[in-house]
């Protein structure tokens, strides 16, 4: 196909946006892909529709590959099936919300797990059915509270959601790594540099969730990995390795000092410092005690908890928040402290915790055996040398604490630095969840009924067209992978000479013979603005009818790898051809 710029819809444009902060938004609204429309809302303009289209290919073979079936689902969905899982309530202000005439409430469709589980328990009776892999591309509303650099965090954006359903754990399991491949097949294709990560803590069970996080500076996701074994997580999913206990026998009692006006771990570190204790105290050796209040679902009332973490570490509320969840939780504030007076602010230790029944957590590093300076419970007083397991006992440890670069990697193998992603996929064993909100029974093998279990798997199409831009662009523009870029082959008319330009409509007749995409730059421009347009817009290869022409040679651009050379015009068409393979 043939593409004259001379009659495509498209503009581009000379200055950034004034509201874009990341270059993929940046550059794909200068480029006239997309165009903003409101907060959160894109329209997708011929080229980004085009390339779009690809990325939405590529995801649609590899899910057929796995033994995946396209259906479709409308966006617009009844309140009924929410209602019944409780998500109606549970999504929260994320949730679009509306009615229609009659005063019906309907949803604009978040993700898809009630239909699609609804769907299968109408349609399917047998064991003799599954497995099932069931899946659409479909265009999904969320209300996010900040939509945010283009199209990377849309309100309505374009997702590919699967759902596997098997009569047993085996089954699951085997969908689970079908589209685990399926995924690592499509970002190869799609050119993508990206990590997996496990999503959740090794508590639930490491693998039964796992994110795809594109390598971004922009990315919202912070994640961990040790370069020397590969490994990648979350920071929610690093679980810090707890030492071994330690004897007790022949440590130094716990004896309480006058620190005068200590309520920070700074100046309680210089107190240390300078009373002689024989040793160089950092805020390492300190305990520092955070009060919170936790609720579980459904409960009215808040319980007090504890967390102990070393002094020289924060509490990580992303991970304070995965580890107590589904409880919700805050920090105690000033009246919480007010009313229970045991509670002596920068000066809280683990006694009066355990004295007074408030559940008590700490890090795994306080283990067994290692002794602390901490609070004593009275303004101005700190206790030195009170050992964990000896002094006192928490209910239990929690993962809380941040993770830093250089914190050793849970599996042993080195240090851990920190690195920022973009979530481009997820992939999640569900289990039973949602079957068994909706009792979704097949018929068993022995002719029981057996309740199926489910996976969910989303990709996020559209982001990715804005991850790829940010993954592949320079000072100039975009630079398309050729998997996915607009067309395989922008050709520039840059001479006026007439023998030139039909010259140049010849080998765009050749190029289109071959079976290639072309987009034919015919306007009546100057070659500056041509090169210009061809170095925004990002098309892998740019061929120049040009100067070379009199002397029987254009100019080839790769775009992608930034080599430019001549060849001759006869060959110019198989060049490029065996070139795109
Ligand atoms: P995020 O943490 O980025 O909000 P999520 O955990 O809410 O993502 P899922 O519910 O797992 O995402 O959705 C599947 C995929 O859909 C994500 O991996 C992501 O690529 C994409 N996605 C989610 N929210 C958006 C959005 N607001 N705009 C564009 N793509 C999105
Ligand atoms: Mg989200």
């Amino acid at each position: 196909m043939i593409t004259r710029m001379s009659e495509l819809f498209l503009r581009t444009l000379r200055d950034d946006p004034a509201d874009a902060e990341v270059p993929s938004h940046k550059l794909l609204i200068r480029a006239g892909y997309i165009r903003p429309i409101a907060p959160g809302l894109y329209s997708w303009l011929p080229l980004g529709l085009r390339v779009l289209r690809r990325i939405e290919q590529v995801v649609r073979e590899e899910m057929v590959a796995i033994g995946g079936q396209e259906i479709l689902f409308p966006a617009l969905l009844p309140r009924g099936p929410y209602e019944t899982t409780g998500r109606w309530t549970e999504y929260g202000e994320n949730l679009f919300r509306l009615q229609d005439r009659r005063g019906n409430d309907y949803l604009l469709g978040p993700t898809h797990e009630e239909l699609f589980t609804l769907t299968v328990k109408g349609e399917y009776s047998s064991y003799k059915d599954f497995p099932l892999i069931l899946f659409q591309i479909q265009t999904k509303y969320r209300d996010e509270a900040r939509p945010r650099a283009g199209i990377l965090r849309g309100r309505e954006f374009i997702m590919k959601d699967s759902y596997s359903f098997d009569i047993d754990d085996g089954g699951l399991k085997n969908a689970y790594h079908a589209h685990r491949e399926a995924y690592q097949k499509i970002f190869g294709r799609l050119d993508v540099r990206y990590v997996i990560v496990s999503a959740v803590s090794g508590a639930m069970g490491g693998s039964a969730s796992e994110e795809f996080l594109a390598e971004s500076e922009v990315g919202e996701d912070t994640f961990v990995r040790c370069l020397e074994s590969g490994y990648a997580a979350n920071v929610e999913a690093v679980v810090t390795a707890e030492p071994e206990a330690l004897p007790t026998d022949g440590l130094p009692e716990a004896v309480v000092h006058h620190t005068g006006d200590t309520p920070t771990i700074a100046t309680l570190v210089d107190w240390a410092n300078g009373a002689g204790l024989g040793w160089e105290v950092t805020a390492a050796d300190t305990l520092k005690n955070v009060l919170l209040k936790v609720r579980q679902p459904g409960d009215e009332d808040w319980e007090l908890l504890a967390v102990g973490v070393p002094g020289d570490r924060e509490v990580d509320e992303k991970r304070l928040g995965a580890a107590l969840e589904p409880a919700d939780y805050a920090l105690l504030g000033e009246e919480d402290f007010a009313r229970y007076p045991f509670l002596v602010k920068g000066y809280i230790g683990p006694k009066a915790l355990q004295q007074n029944g408030v559940r008590y957590l700490v890090d795994p590093r306080i283990s067994p055996g290692t002794a602390w300076i901490t609070g004593a419970d009275i303004p101005g007083k700190h206790v030195v040398g009170l050992v964990a397991g000896r002094d006192f006992t928490p209910d239990g440890t929690i993962e809380a604490a941040d993770v830093r670069d250089g914190d050793p990697s849970p599996d042993g193998a080195g240090p851990l630095v920190s690195a920022r992603g973009i979530e481009i996929g997820h992939i999640f064993q569900l289990g039973r969840k949602y079957t068994d909100a909706f009792t979704a029974d097949v018929l068993g093998e022995d002719g029981k009924p057996v309740r199926l279990t489910m996976g969910s798997y989303g990709v996020g199409v559209s982001r990715l067209v804005a991850v790829i831009a940010e993954q592949h662009h320079d000072e100039l523009g975009l630079r398309w992978p050729a998997a996915v870029a607009p067309f395989d082959v922008h050709l520039v008319i840059a001479n006026k000479d007439a023998q030139a330009r039909s010259g140049a409509l010849e080998l765009a007749a050749d190029l289109d013979r071959l079976g290639l995409d072309l987009l034919l730059d015919d306007r009546q421009a100057s070659p500056g603005v041509k090169f210009k347009d061809a170095e925004l817009l990002g098309v892998p290869w740019i061929v120049v009818v040009g100067r070379g022409w009199a002397n029987g040679v254009v100019e080839l651009r790769n775009r992608f790898s930034g080599e430019t050379r001549e060849v001759p015009v006869d060959e110019a068409a198989t060049t490029i051809a065996a070139a795109l393979g």
